[in-house]
């Protein structure tokens, strides 16, 4: 499980962000707080779920978390397994793949800092109904599920950031399955690569094959390399052997298909909301 070269620190730049958090006033009798600063959070380095614990709480379980290096083409789960582990990306990237029974697959799903590996499984069913594999090399947190579990019913602003994080796949899902439907393959994969790359540790550099980029997209490897031939002509990325290289972001957002934009939107107005916390 790539578990190995473990250690126990304290995310970084986390505690700076709930300054605003300690101002408490009342809500119907019951204490109020300020929600996270989901700007600070978006524009750091760190796990956002993971920011938005209370520093108290986060002081609390931070023994319980452990750093953890993970290899591209790690597999971290597999469809019907128990989620055993839940991952806090840093500066991987993690695939949620769908494979059919023919033993055609997808990636229907991608998991970078923006969110963590099994934090819904592991409040419910407790198994993965995705192969789960790492798309890019990187750091991630790394936490028991039962100590998870322990945290989730702790914090009120991790719940409320992960009530966001649902938000937000939600939004994704259903504007994805618009974007197949009426979208061009070129416009998809520009979106994608800087999605792709928004998520990880680089923003320039995507290290990822054909083979990933076409299991991305669901579409074969030809129709990518005709697709990145068209954008390395029109100067937006160079190839190499097995990574991509942004040359101009801008010519790469141009290309992009509006969903890009409407994505972009609709995440920041839901980080953005700000309605007060109720300890319950
Ligand atoms: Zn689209």
């Amino acid at each position: 499980m790539g578990a190995g070269a473990a250690q126990t620190a304290e995310p970084k730049g986390a505690s700076r962000a709930f300054v605003k958090d300690q101002a408490r006033t009342t809500c119907h009798g019951r204490p109020q707080r300020r929600r996270p600063d989901f700007a600070f959070i978006m524009a750091n380095q760190n796990n956002w779920l993971l920011a938005a614990i209370e520093p108290d709480v986060r002081a609390r379980f931070q023994p319980r978390l452990r750093r953890t290096s993970l290899e591209r083409g790690e597999v971290l789960l597999s469809p019907g397994e128990t989620v055993h582990r839940v991952y806090f990306p840093e500066t991987a990237l993690i695939g949620l793949i769908s494979a059919m029974p023919a033993g055609d697959a997808v990636q229907t799903g991608m998991i970078g800092r923006d969110g963590a590996l099994g934090v819904f499984e592991a409040c419910g069913t407790r198994q993965s109904a995705f192969l789960c594999e790492v798309l890019v090399a990187g750091e991630a947190w790394v936490m028991a599920a039962d100590d998870y579990r322990r945290l989730y019913e702790t914090s009120a602003d991790l719940r409320v950031a992960v009530h966001k994080y649902v938000e937000i796949l939600l939004t994704e899902a259903r504007q994805f399955v618009a974007c197949n439907a009426l979208h061009s393959v070129d416009a998809r994969l520009a979106r994608s690569v800087l999605e792709a790359l928004e998520r990880s540790q680089d923003s320039r550099t995507l290290p990822a094959t054909q083979e990933t980029l076409a299991q991305m997209l669901g579409v074969q490897r030809t129709t990518i390399t005709a697709a990145l031939s068209q954008m390395q002509a029109a100067g937006a990325i160079r190839t190499a052997r097995g990574s991509l290289e942004v040359v101009d972001p801008a010519v790469l957002e141009d290309a992009a298909c509006c969903c890009r934009e409407t994505l972009k939107i609709a995440r920041a107005e839901i980080y953005a909301s700000d309605e007060p916390v109720c300890d319950a």
